[in-house]
Parts: C-alpha cells; sequence; structure tokens
C-alpha cells in the first residue's frame, strides 16, 4: 500500500508518482491532498521553498479536473517565467497518464500568439505570470470564465513583485463559485488581504514553523564601512575557492553594476535581473547550472525561480527592504539535504536588521570577521596543494618528460616544489600582502563571546569538509579532544580539506601541544598557527602595488585562485589593477567574445585553458 494512494490519489497519478520514484507524501502534500480532494475548499497553505508544493496542489487539480472536456479548469498563477515553466512541466510529468491533458504555460518574453494557439488547443489548465495573463485576458485570448481551480503560487513574491493589481484584475474574470488556492512561503500583510478579499473562510495548513529558515543553512555577518563591500565581497570569495553563490543586490542597478566589477576583475560571474532578455536570462542561468557562472549577481525577483541543488554560499551584498525576503534568500543554499551559508555583508547603520531576521528565522546569526589576505593566500595555496594533490596524471606529456626533466637537472624536488607553487603564489602575495583590514568593530557589541580577536589565536587544522567535517562538527571535535568549554572554540571556518579556527591565547600551547602528535584513523591531524589576520600595518600608503607586467595570468576562478588546470576555461588574461578600493587578483576574466564589458554575455569560446 502506497502512502500516497492513502491521501485518495486514483491509479493515474499514482503510476506517474512511481515513476518519478516519489516515496513518501511530503508534510505539506500529506495536510493538503486530503482536504483538496474531498471537499470544495479555500487553502492558505504556508510552505517553504522546496516542500514540493506543485504536487501538493497539482495531483489534486489533475484529479479533480475533466480531462475529456477542453475547457479551461484551472489556473495556476506563479511569478516568473522560469517558476511558470517548472510548474508546468512538473504538471506534465504527474498527469501524464491522464490522455488528452494540456497544460499550456502563459508568460511574458515569447510568442503570444503561440500561445494563444496552445490554449485554443484546448488547455484544460493554464500556468500563468500574473502580467501575461492579464494581457491575454483583454485581448480575449483566453477564457477563465469557467475555470474551478485557482492556485495562487509563491503568493508573497508575486506580491512583492508588484502584482496586486494585475492579480485582482484575473480573479475578477473567474467564477465565483471556483476554489482558491493560496501557496506561499511567508505571510506578509498583502498576502492576508488577499486572502480575506478573495477567498472564502480558507483552511491554514502550516509546514514546519512559520518563516523558518532551512536549517542546515548557517547564517553569519561581516562588519564593514559601507566603501568596503566590494572589497569585503572579493575577499569573501577568494577565501572560498570552490563557491558556487548567488549574490543578492537590492536593485537592478547594483546588480550589473556588481556583476560588472567581477567579470572586471577576473571573476567567473553574471548578472541576473529584469531588465535583461529573456534570451539573456537564460544564457546565463545556463552557464550557472554548467557550473561556468561561479558568483552569480541577482536581484530577488529574478532569484525567485533558481532552482540548483549546490549551491555553497548565499551573498547579501545588501539587505533586502523586507526583511522577510531574507528567508527567500537563505533557501537557495542547504538544499537537497547539502549545508549552506548565508552570508550578509553589513554597516553599522543595518547592524539592527540583523537581530529582526534573527526573530523571523528563530536562528542566530554568527558575526565573523572578513578573512585577511595572509588567511586567504594560506587558504588559496592549500587549496592549489590539494588540486595538484588529487589531479590524475596526463600521460599525453610524457614524450616531453625528458625534456623538462633536463631543464630541472639541478633542482631538488623540495625547490621544485617551492618554484612550482611560487608561481602562482608570489602574484597574490604581493597583492595581498599589504592588504588592509576591512573589518569593522561594533559599538556596544556585547554579542560576541569573549572573541577579542587581539587576544585570540587563528590556528590552521589539515581537516575539513572531505573529512566529513562541518563548522559545528570541528566545533564539537575540538572541543571534544582540547577538553574546553562551550565558548573557548570559535570563528571555526571549515574548507573543503583544511579548516581554521580560533581560541583564547591561554590555550595555545595546550593546542599546539595536543596535535603535535594526534593520528586519527591513521593520519597525523595538523594543527598550526596561521600568522597574520591580515590587520594591516600601513593603511595610510593607498594604492596598490601594480603587478609586474608579465605575471598577467588569471587564476581560474571555479578551480581555485591558483590553479588554471581544471575545467580549462577561456577568457582573457588580465593585470592586476591598481585601486586604492583594492581590486583583488580576480581569475581569468570571462569577458564576451566581443570583449565588449556585459555582465551577461557568457563566453561561447571552446573551453581552452589559456595559460602557459
Ligand atoms: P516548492 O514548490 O515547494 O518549492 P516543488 O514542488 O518545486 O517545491 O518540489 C521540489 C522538488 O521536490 C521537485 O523536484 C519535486 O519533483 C520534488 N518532490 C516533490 N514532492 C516529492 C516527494 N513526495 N518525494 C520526493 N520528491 C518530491
Ligand atoms: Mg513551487
Amino acid at each position: 500500500m502506497n502512502a500516497f494512494q492513502n491521501l485518495g490519489l486514483e491509479d493515474p497519478i499514482l503510476q506517474a508518482i512511481n515513476d518519478l520514484g516519489f516515496e513518501t507524501p511530503s508534510e505539506v502534500q500529506e495536510k493538503s491532498i486530503p482536504i483538496l480532494l474531498e471537499q470544495e475548499q479555500d487553502l492558505v497553505a504556508l510552505a517553504q521553498t522546496g516542500t514540493g508544493k506543485t504536487a501538493a496542489f497539482g495531483f489534486p487539480m489533475l484529479q479533480k479536473i475533466n480531462v475529456d472536456s477542453r475547457t479551461t479548469q484551472g489556473l495556476i498563477l506563479s511569478p516568473t517565467r522560469e517558476l511558470c515553466l517548472q510548474i508546468t512541466n512538473e504538471m506534465k510529468l504527474y498527469g501524464k497518464y491522464y490522455k488528452g491533458l494540456n497544460v499550456t504555460a502563459i508568460y511574458g518574453g515569447a510568442s503570444i500568439t503561440d500561445q494563444a494557439k496552445q490554449v485554443k488547443k484546448g488547455a484544460q489548465i493554464i500556468v500563468a505570470t500574473p502580467g501575461r495573463m492579464k494581457d491575454m485576458i483583454s485581448r480575449r485570448l483566453v477564457d477563465i470564465s469557467k475555470i474551478e481551480y485557482a492556485v495562487l503560487d509563491e503568493a508573497d513574491e508575486m506580491l512583492n513583485m508588484g502584482f496586486y493589481e494585475d492579480i485582482t484584475d484575473i480573479l475578477s474574470h473567474t467564477p465565483d463559485d471556483k476554489s482558491t488556492w493560496l501557496f506561499s512561503a511567508t505571510m506578509p500583510k498583502e498576502v492576508s488581504i488577499i486572502a480575506k478579499k478573495f477567498m472564502h473562510s480558507p483552511v491554514e495548513i502550516v509546514v514546519g514553523t512559520k518563516n523558518q529558515g532551512a536549517t542546515n543553512v548557517s547564517h553569519e555577518y561581516y562588519l564593514v564601512n559601507s566603501r568596503d563591500r566590494y572589497a569585503a565581497l572579493k575577499r569573501l570569495a577568494d577565501a572560498n575557492p570552490d563557491i558556487f553563490s548567488v549574490i543578492f543586490c537590492r536593485t537592478k542597478r547594483d546588480t550589473q553594476k556588481v556583476a560588472e566589477k567581477l567579470i572586471d576583475d577576473g571573476y567567473s560571474a553574471g548578472a541576473l535581473h529584469g531588465d535583461l532578455s529573456q534570451n539573456q536570462r537564460d544564457l546565463v542561468m545556463k552557464s550557472f547550472r554548467n557550473k561556468q557562472i561561479q558568483m552569480l549577481v541577482a536581484t530577488d525577483v529574478a532569484a525567485r525561480g533558481i532552482d540548483v541543488d549546490d549551491i555553497t554560499h548565499v551573498i547579501n551584498y545588501q539587505l533586502p527592504d523586507e526583511i522577510e525576503t531574507y528567508t527567500h534568500r537563505s533557501g537557495r543554499t542547504g538544499r537537497a539535504g547539502k549545508t549552506g551559508v548565508s552570508m550578509v555583508i553589513v554597516s553599522k547603520s543595518e547592524l539592527r536588521k540583523i537581530k529582526s531576521i534573527e526573530r523571523i528565522i528563530k536562528k542566530q546569526f554568527e558575526q565573523k570577521d572578513i578573512p585577511g589576505g595572509m588567511e586567504i593566500c594560506q587558504v588559496q595555496l592549500m587549496s592549489l596543494a590539494n588540486k595538484v594533490h588529487d589531479t590524475e596524471i596526463n600521460h599525453e606529456i610524457d614524450p616531453y618528460l625528458n625534456d623538462i626533466n633536463a631543464l630541472f637537472e639541478d633542482n631538488s624536488k623540495d625547490d621544485l616544489i617551492k618554484k612550482f607553487f611560487s608561481v602562482e603564489f608570489t602574484r597574490f602575495f604581493n597583492y595581498y600582502q599589504k592588504s588592509k583590514d576591512l573589518n569593522v568593530e561594533a559599538q556596544h557589541s556585547s554579542s560576541r563571546d569573549g572573541d577579542n580577536s587581539s587576544k585570540s589565536t587563528r590556528y590552521f587544522i589539515n581537516v575539513g569538509r572531505k573529512d566529513g567535517f562541518d563548522w559545528m562538527k570541528l566545533k564539537d571535535f575540538l572541543r571534544e579532544v582540547l577538553q574546553v568549554g562551550q565558548d573557548d572554540v570559535f570563528k571555526v571556518d571549515v574548507k573543503d580539506s583544511f579548516s581554521f579556527f580560533n581560541t583564547e591565547v591561554e590555550h595555545t600551547t595546550k593546542v599546539l601541544e595536543f596535535f603535535t602528535d594526534f593520528k586519527q584513523n591513521g593520519r597525523f591531524i595538523n594543527v598550526e598557527i596561521t600568522e597574520d589576520k591580515g590587520r594591516s600595518q600601513n593603511r595610510g600608503r593607498g594604492g596598490r602595488r601594480r603587478d609586474d607586467k608579465r605575471g598577467r595570468s588569471r587564476r581560474d576562478r571555479r578551480s581555485g585562485e591558483f590553479n588554471g588546470q581544471s575545467r580549462g576555461r577561456s577568457g582573457s588574461r588580465r593585470g592586476l589593477k591598481e585601486n586604492r578600493s583594492e581590486k583583488p587578483v580576480g581569475s581569468r576574466s570571462r569577458r564576451s567574445n566581443s570583449g565588449q564589458k556585459s555582465a551577461n554575455s557568457v563566453s561561447s569560446r571552446p573551453r581552452r585553458s589559456r595559460r602557459k
């Protein structure tokens, strides 16, 4: 007996569910499906992204409509084209055993005549964005006067996007006795107004805690001066060589600007916002999915449809105007059972917003320091070392080995290693060695439990995510082996194959002694003090040294700062730039073919490494 059968679903749907491999209903499905199947009932369901809402309304709708009729019976409104297409595809999959079923997507940016044709063929279900739907109604290209079910999906987001008028207008063309099902991640005032105005004593379902963020996401904030926002963003990226992230800005303009700057600085970045053509947006999304773009800079609206599972970091370049929106942002990471980090770059004047968000997400933020230059160098160096270590040897090189060996005849292995790493490291080191400290001390900040950086020691430890640690597990592990208290290990930063953490200075000897000879699973676990936290000695000097003219090769963002080997992407080589506001060494540029600066263009050149 299938768990879905218990909900009252019938054969054609059960078969489709079987094909899809769904084993158990999600909470929102379990709660809504029986109600919607049994009664003609209005419903308000609050559930986060990724909880299976499409099936929660899709299964009952499919089972209830009459596929033998060609009348439009179900209307699903959704905020973006991308979501609209996603829902349409899902509905087609769910309904594949209903012969004669026609689900049509209606959205802006594509031919209205084609869409009208699809509708005319007899679409029992229309999935639409409000703008285009309203347009088609006014042109009499659709008839929704006989619909029985109206779904408002991601209602909060549709209202955020200013679709209130469109929605009310659309609903005024539908019969009064239809059922309305509203799905939303949050319940701001505007949504309750819609519910009151257009729904008849709806049943309310809440999945999980209202407005709660994903549980496997940790929340961090970084306090900087507003003018250092961009420099801070780059440091965060540089300190996380394998970052795959969405960066949120408040406006389309900022989104475009930040993306352009990143590209200019050599990062593999792209912009996603409403001023781009559909085609441009599709291209950017495609590159992001392929991970050609490592940092996607987006507006809240445009990012709503992003359905990518392995995003490692969400970075709030600016906090959203509506703090509820933060939940949507952070929900982009930590999906599909993975852990994620949501970072906020915040200036002093916005600090109070952090407190408000904590109340909403019911979780604490951790205040962290923007990594210093030397720490970033260490991360990058170790990241490169690990990649070299894990690289499979390409035997196409064999014929040239004699020549290469002859060249290095007089170098020891030690020398060779040093030389090899210096190729990339020196340039990076030169760049970062005089970088300033970007952190701002919050006045009256009592929230940090004794982690005053001047009195603490920062360590490097040679275990990381690969060894099964996340920051919480590593903290627990360290506290346990070192036998120290709850707050004695802090600022734990876990990277792929190594990590950092702090203790009070008084514990330094203990830590170092403990780890001089500590083996776990047959492997030495090594801890070293990280020297420099990037606190600058010569802030006043201004200006960054320009890199020597020949050292122009760029690091590959995707594969780590110093590494050009993996994925060997195209892009022009760019030199370090001099800028008071700190232009870190980006990776090789990912400009478009034309060389035009465009945050949306994606190089289509062959993926060939241009490094020497
Ligand atoms: P939401 O609309 O709440 O963000 P979706 O309806 O888009 O979530 O579902 C997210 C993903 O989970 C989709 O890929 C969907 O196919 C899958 N899914 C939905 N229900 C189930 C289930 N019961 N078991 C397994 N996977 C499911
Ligand atoms: Mg959805």
